[in-house]
């Protein structure tokens, strides 16, 4: 209650609302405020980032254990065991990092 007009009042004069410093342009929050806040905001992302990468690798174990394609889950073409994608996703993978090589290596390949 106090907490949002203290907050209104400090937008009203362009003040950071975590300190009363002046806010940086376009913001309520000073630039010191602005980067702790961004930071914070990245922090969550990585966490996400990092269950949602837990979370492929169980889909890619259970769809390996199963003898599928850990990436698309497909039925993989030929019946080898030293493959664990199907043929699709092996060209598109093998397809990938040439685009990249080509883009950001120039010239400097081994
Ligand atoms: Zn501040
Ligand atoms: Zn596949």
């Amino acid at each position: 209650m106090g907490d949002n007009k203290y907050k209104k009042k400090h937008k009203e004069l362009g003040l950071c609302i975590e300190c009363s410093r002046p806010a940086a342009p376009f913001s309520i929050l000073c630039f010191k405020h602005t980067a702790s806040h961004y930071e914070r905001n990245l922090i969550y992302d990585q966490a996400h980032k990092k269950e949602r990468a837990i979370k492929t690798k169980a889909a890619k174990l259970k769809r390996k254990a199963e003898g599928r394609c850990i990436t698309c889950g497909g039925p993989k073409h030929d019946g080898r065991k030293d493959k664990t994608e199907c043929q699709n996703c092996t060209e598109k993978l093998y397809f990938k990092p040439r685009i990249l090589d080509e883009n950001y290596t120039q010239g400097n390949a081994p």
